[in-house]
């Protein structure tokens, strides 16, 4: 049966109707199966789709139309697994801050409109692409936001997939997972099957925060058993380096602004938990007396400038900055103190998502008991539900206290 045909080719509509085509395309519809109509809303192009479903299947999912404007559910066609890459039936999925980040415009990977969000999955295979070797339909999988490509140099020669120069990420560079299936491309190099005892919601954060957090506190800060740790920022990946470092057997203290982050902190195992509120002076010095000296490794978790030149002045002489949250928006540019990184030897490094080869230590230390990500979860919600609290993430000090996950994509 044939679909009806678009007005107009969709090339006319420039660069959102090339990420629409490409969505269609995947979803094996060319540009046949919906009607697309643009227009003006403000000074920002949109596009409206309106689909009949001759033969097409389609699927809700979340999307947005223009940076900061209304994220509602929709219907549309549901993707096609792109060679090399497998549909995923979402069955749970994290919300992030980076997905408010993308909303409000600070992320350059989302080149076009609509968009839809999300990024920390956990689902079921249910169709695969050609040229998949390890998986099947059926498989349950977790998948890491960053999907590298394997060959460029930074995978090929320095090893480092986490900053390939070709890395897509859904909600991203792709349309993401606030949906009911999403479409993930590079699924041999990049997929994780995820064992039957380990359930979905707790999986979600293995994709972003959990395995994000991993990078920063043991590849990058190089934290061990005995050293001094402080986390600035106690949302999804602050919480997560708290019991990251704990289960290693650090020594941690924690700071943020938010009573409810902070009472996550205290319940995840923190032994010192400060208020990021105090002025600056103020909680510099109380960072130096609980770190008894200053940290080892600071972690900086929150994005904030003053939390960037905090996480800086918190350190030992000789100690190690980990930069893993994006300071964008106003909070791009902080005055990092770098004649005392001089005087110090301080290193500063910067810390980008997590690699496939993080995931299995991670899920590892999960199945040992040592890390139980299920315990940040502390509300399952609906789709539109989601999408409210994605909004909201406006107030900057806005905290769940832990992670939201999305475990019913319906409504
Ligand atoms: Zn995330
Ligand atoms: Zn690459």
């Amino acid at each position: 049966m044939m679909p009806w045909v678009v007005a107009r080719p969709l090339s006319q509509h420039g660069l959102a109707a090339s990420r629409l085509g490409n969505h269609l395309a995947n979803a094996g519809a060319a540009a046949a199966a919906a009607a697309v109509t643009t227009g003006t809303h403000g000074s920002c192009q949109f596009i409206s789709m309106r689909i009949r479903h001759r033969g097409f299947a389609t699927m809700k999912a979340a999307l947005y139309h223009q940076f900061r404007g209304p994220i509602a559910v929709e219907e549309v066609i549901k993707p096609k697994a792109p060679p090399g890459g497998v549909v995923v039936e979402v069955r749970a999925n994290g919300v992030c801050r980076s997905d408010w980040h993308g909303w409000c415009g600070h992320d350059g990977d989302i080149q076009s409109l609509p968009h839809v969000p999300g990024h920390e999955l956990a689902g079921v295979i249910t169709e695969i692409g050609p040229g998949v070797h390890k998986f099947s339909v059926g498989d349950r999988v977790v998948s890491p936001f960053i999907l590298s490509c394997g060959t460029c140099a930074e995978c090929s020669v320095l090893h480092q997939p986490t900053v390939c120069s070709k890395q897509q990420q859904p909600g991203f560079h792709l349309w993401g997972s606030f949906a009911e299936f999403v479409a993930l491309p590079r699924a041999d190099l990049n997929l994780m099957h995820l064992p039957a005892d380990v359930d979905f919601e707790s999986a979600a954060s293995l994709g972003c925060r959990f395995t994000t957090a991993f990078r920063a506190v043991v590849t990058r800060g190089n934290v061990k058993k005995g050293s001094t740790v402080a986390v600035l920022g106690c949302g999804g990946v602050g919480l997560s380096a708290i019991a990251i470092a704990k289960a290693l057997g650090a020594r941690v203290v924690a700071a943020d602004v938010n009573l409810k982050a902070r009472d996550a902190a205290t319940a995840l195992g923190a032994d010192v938990v400060l208020d990021a509120g105090l002025d600056d002076a103020d909680l510099r010095e109380a960072l130096r007396e609980s770190t008894k000296g200053g940290a080892d490794v600071s972690v900086e978790a929150a994005g904030a400038a003053s939390s960037v030149v905090n996480s800086v002045y918190a350190l030992r002489r000789g100690g190690r900055m980990v930069q893993v949250a994006l300071p964008l928006g106003r909070h791009a540019g902080p005055p990092v103190p770098m004649a005392l990184a001089a005087a110090w030897e301080l290193e500063l490094v910067g810390s980008h998502g997590a690699e496939a080869a993080d995931l299995p230590k991670v899920l590892g230390m999960v199945r040992e008991g040592r890390l139980r990500p299920g315990d940040l979860v502390v509300e399952k919600v609906c789709l539109s539900a989601a999408c409210n609290h994605l909004m909201a993430m406006d107030a900057e000090k806005e905290s769940a206290g832990g992670m939201r996950v999305i475990n019913d994509f319906q409504h």
